[in-house]
């Protein structure tokens, strides 16, 4: 076993089981430089181009600290669409099959938010969305952060291309301090550094470069 498999990572048997069962077998460049330290509790900033596998990378990171006999949001995923925000959920959904009732809701915005308030009310340990819906559900008080411990800014570069900045930073105020805070990005613009300076804690820089 080459030490880019996944078996070789401390994941629970079900997870790597699942991965098999994925023919995810070896990590993708990024993951094999993110995922140790994601397992570790670090906040990391990840750089790698589309389509690099960093959906995994942070999923079966939020999916390694999910208590599943606590029904509270544990994890929240902030993605700039919904496009995006439902190609996560279906791909952490994917990771997540062989854990018993983890439940997953989707919040963004251009859906009525009454299902998405009454999904929240019977509970949920996933979130994954847009921030201005999530920080809507935030204010009114369908969704608490009291129990997270994994916040992840998906595609930053496009969320700060998008003006989110401001709709982020205050989502993150309703969040406990203590937190892992994993950001990812396809390109490192000046501004991932001053959102990461607001949001993470030490964070270690991982990139995979585009090979020419
Ligand atoms: P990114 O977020 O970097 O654009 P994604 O997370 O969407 O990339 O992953 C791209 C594709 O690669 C997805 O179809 C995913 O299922 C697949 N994938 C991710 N990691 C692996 C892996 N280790 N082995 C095989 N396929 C993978
Ligand atoms: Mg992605």
């Amino acid at each position: 076993m080459n030490n880019t498999e996944f078996a070789t990572l401390p994941l629970a048997p079900a997870l790597i089981d699942n991965l098999a069962s994925l023919e995810y077998v070896q990590m993708t460049p990024i993951q094999a430089q993110s995922l140790p330290l994601i397992l570790e509790g670090k906040d990391i900033i990840a750089k790698a181009k589309t389509g690099s596998g960093k959906t995994a990378a942070f999923g079966l990171g939020l999916l390694s600290r999910l208590d599943v006999s606590l029904l509270e949001v544990q994890a929240l995923v902030l993605c700039p669409t919904r496009e995006l925000a439902d190609q996560v959920a279906r791909e952490v959904r994917r990771l997540a099959r062989t854990l018993a009732n983890v439940k997953l809701v989707t919040l963004c915005g251009g859906s009525p938010s009454a299902p998405q308030s009454a999904s929240l009310a019977f509970g949920a340990h996933i979130v994954v969305g847009t921030p201005g819906r999530i920080l809507k559900h935030l204010d009114k008080g369908t969704l608490r952060l009291a129990n997270l411990n994994t916040l992840v800014l998906d595609e930053a570069d496009r969320m700060l291309d998008m003006g989110f900045t401001d709709e982020i930073n205050r989502v993150i105020e309703h969040a406990p301090r203590h937190r892992q805070t994993l950001l990812f990005s396809a390109t490192y613009p000046e501004g991932i550094a001053q959102m990461s300076q607001g949001v993470q804690r030490a964070p270690v820089e991982v990139s995979v470069e585009a090979q020419h």
